[in-house]
């Protein structure tokens, strides 16, 4: 039941809350709209936290919304394996207006055609190998959710994506030859760095840079989760796509990139799930996954902070999803990371925190207290591992 209401709450109150609160335009009042509709902690100026409730209309309308529900369980939902499905994932807080094969099913795609300097895919997609780069062997570090005791682990488990923050000429017709020389560089630099395994350029073509048997120096200190596991570091466990582009922040919802780059990146994430069998929920941005270790803040960088085009590229709205940062390791975020942030963001976090909160109130414990336990938590099994974030090699920044 716990489940349901956190589904409801998640794809139906909390949207409605979102397009509300997309109409406060100062970020700080924007997250704590978010946190006095969701029940969650909001800082004083004196530190502490105070917990406020759930607001009774919303308490009515989950009421109602769950009695609906248990008349209307969609199969989605189920927890079991289904015979003949190709992959059926055990997830919460699916959004109900993503088709079902996005969120349950991998579709198969194959290759149908590789010559020298490009392939060709089943779905249409086409990939220029031209600046193919190998980089040194990856080493995953996957563990178990619940005993962060490392796993066995083969493939890639998701995908981050990334903007390049490089030199954005107006896509005009007129400026053909300026948005090639663009590329080029783009192109050059991240063969150079091995930043990325993939970069998608402003007419939507697909780049294969790192090889992805490699490792591509993309997330740096980083991490994400699923119901099973944690991924620590992933750029040995998630593959870099870079769309050329520069960030935009807060509800800014100016293009950042163009419908080629969306129908590529639709294309590229649709073969690489394919390929190793990707949950959506692992398909997220560097600002989700991005890490400040040293004062346990998350968005050291904030490339698709807001704006990422989910939907168009068939993806669920990750953006709303608990940041196991937060729940698992008790990290924070600042007033920096705050107003880089869109409000679709914004609501993940508030209910990361409603999460942490309950935690500690399951547990017995002071909120500050259970986040110091976290914490510590993550610094043990950072200790313990061997995770490959690129400092050694001075690539534990993108860019
Ligand atoms: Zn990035």
């Amino acid at each position: 039941m716990a489940n349901r209401t956190s589904w409801l709450f998640q794809t139906i109150l909390a949207p409605w809350h979102d397009r509300r609160a997309r109409s406060i335009t100062d970020p700080v009042q924007r997250l704590r709209y978010l946190r006095k509709t969701m029940g969650t902690p909001e800082a004083t100026s004196s530190g502490s936290y105070v917990y406020r409730k759930r607001l009774q209309q919303a308490r009515w309308v989950l009421v109602l919304l769950l009695v609906a529900g248990a008349l209307m369980t969609p199969r989605w939902l189920s927890t079991e394996v289904q015979a003949g499905s190709p992959r059926v994932l055990v997830v919460n807080g699916l959004d109900p207006k993503m088709p079902r094969e996005t969120a349950d099913e991998v579709q198969n795609i194959w290759m149908v055609e590789s010559r020298a300097g490009e392939e060709w895919y089943s779905n249409g997609l086409r990939i220029d190998t031209n600046y193919v780069i190998a980089n040194t062997p990856r080493k995953p570090v996957v563990v178990d959710r619940q005993s962060l005791k490392q796993k066995e682990f083969k493939g890639f488990a998701g995908i981050v994506f990334h903007t390049t923050e490089s030199l954005i000429a107006p896509f005009e017709e007129g400026r053909n030859s300026t948005l090639r020389v663009a590329t080029r560089g783009v192109l050059q630099f991240v063969q150079s760095q091995r930043c990325y395994h993939y970069v998608i350029d402003r007419f939507g073509r697909v780049h294969r840079v790192v090889k992805e048997e490699d490792t591509a120096w993309h997330s740096g200190e980083s991490l994400w989760g699923d119901d099973e596991s944690l991924y620590l570091g992933l750029n040995d466990t998630f593959l870099g796509i870079a769309l050329e582009s520069a960030t935009k922040t807060g509800n800014d919802t100016a293009d950042t990139v163009t419908p080629a780059q969306i129908n590529a990146a639709r294309l590229l994430t649709g073969l690489l799930r394919s390929r190793y069998r990707i949950s959506p929920w692992n398909c997220v941005t560097h600002a989700q996954v991005s890490l400040n270790p040293a004062y346990f803040l998350i968005g050291l960088h904030i490339d698709f902070a807001a704006n990422f085009p989910f939907a168009e590229i068939g993806l669920p709205d990750n953006y709303g999803r608990n940041y196991p940062s937060i729940t698992e390791f008790g990290f924070s975020y600042n007033d920096v990371f705050l107003k880089a942030t869109g409000t679709r963001m914004l609501t993940g976090l508030a209910l990361s925190e409603d999460k942490l909160r309950r935690d500690a109130a399951s547990k017995g414990l002071p909120l500050e207290r259970h986040r110091a336990q976290l914490q510590e938590k993550y610094r043990s099994a950072m200790a313990a591992l061997t995770v490959n974030t690129g400092a050694a090699e001075g690539k534990d920044k993108e860019k």
